[in-house]
């Protein structure tokens, strides 16, 4: 959907004609985390501060679950319902096009007295926030792995690394591969390469050192590490530590043993390097190739 930013103005008092719909509206850029418009009551008007969007909520970092880079990444609309100790928050993230830019509406509307669950289940606020939380780590979760998948990366990747930046911190990437995994497939059976794809993922989760770290499937049959915090002589250690624990391990499927190895791709950064998550994983990836070319089972940083 194009707009120009009087469309969008357009939009907004269209949207807006029932004002009792929603309690505040802006534009936001969630990849950088930035407010573009925001509603002064006056309609909506450029932000030229600096202001991180997760701020609204008196929040120190991005939002764990952010439904704007999803909507972003997605093209579709999301809905999130945010709770802080004493209100709950209904948010609608829309992606648009202004000028050519792809940028993401959202809409609050404090909903602490107004939201009715229609189920009577659902009265019983613990049992209720069980469900919610099942359903959102459902949405990030990789089925077969069951680290997280594609989405998390792209949600979760631009927000750790905002957060290094602005706190100068080191920050590393691994991106992990299985070599020749195709004839793996061909000799064993595809279920036997399902099994395989369980217990890597496995192992690369338990190499990692600590809660900051996180471990998800980016596609097929490679992963990607994130090490938040972590400087690059740790980073390309725990991708050798992985890279030969692949090497020892022996599969096991319907009784036959199975071997194989891995190649990795590393791209840590230094504190003040500046990158943009999609230039990080491209590095990482370039690294990884650089890997397979030069006879895979190896770690290039
Ligand atoms: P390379 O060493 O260059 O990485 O070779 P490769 O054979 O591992 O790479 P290639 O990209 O040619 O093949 C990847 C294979 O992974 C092909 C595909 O059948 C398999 N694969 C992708 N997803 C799954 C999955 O979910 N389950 C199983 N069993 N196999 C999968
Ligand atoms: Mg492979
Ligand atoms: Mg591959």
């Amino acid at each position: 959907m194009e707009m120009k930013p009087e469309e969008l103005d357009v939009l907004i008092s269209q949207l807006t004609a029932s004002e009792h719909l929603y309690g505040h509206i802006r534009v936001v850029d969630p990849v950088h985390k930035r407010v573009v418009y925001q509603n002064t009551g006056h309609g909506l008007e450029p932000v030229s501060d600096l202001r991180a969007c997760f701020e609204l909520f008196d929040k120190k970092t991005a939002c764990r679950n952010c439904i704007s880079m999803r909507a972003y990444h997605e093209n579709e609309s999301f809905i999130k319902v945010e709770t802080s100790p004493d209100r709950v928050h209904m948010v609608t993230a829309i992606p648009v096009e202004i000028a050519g830019r792809k940028v993401v509406v959202e809409f609050f509307k404090d909903v602490t007295n107004s939201m009715i669950m229609d189920d009577a289940s659902f009265n019983q606020g613990v049992e209720m926030k069980r469900l919610l939380d099942q359903a959102n780590l459902a949405a990030v979760t990789d089925e077969l792995t069951r680290v997280y998948n594609k989405r998390y990366i792209l949600e979760k990747l631009p927000a750790d690394l905002t957060l290094a930046l602005a706190e100068q911190q080191p920050f590393g990437l691994i991106v992990a591969d299985i070599d020749h995994f195709k004839s793996v497939n061909d000799t064993y059976g595809h279920l036997a390469g399902d099994q395989i794809l369980r217990e890597f993922a496995a192992v690369l989760k338990d190499t990692c050192l600590d809660q900051a770290d996180w471990t998800a499937r980016f596609g097929g049959e490679e992963f990607v590490v994130c090490l938040p915090g972590k400087d690059r002589d740790t980073v390309l250690a725990v991708a050798e530590r992985m890279r030969a624990r692949i090497e020892e391990q022996v599969f096991h499927y319907d009784g036959q043993a199975i071997t194989l190895t891995s190649s990795f791709g590393v791209y840590a950064l230094a504190p003040g390097d500046v990158i943009d998550y999609e230039t990080l994983l491209k590095r990482a990836d370039q690294h990884l190739y650089q890997s397979k070319r030069t006879g895979r089972n190896r770690v290039t940083g």
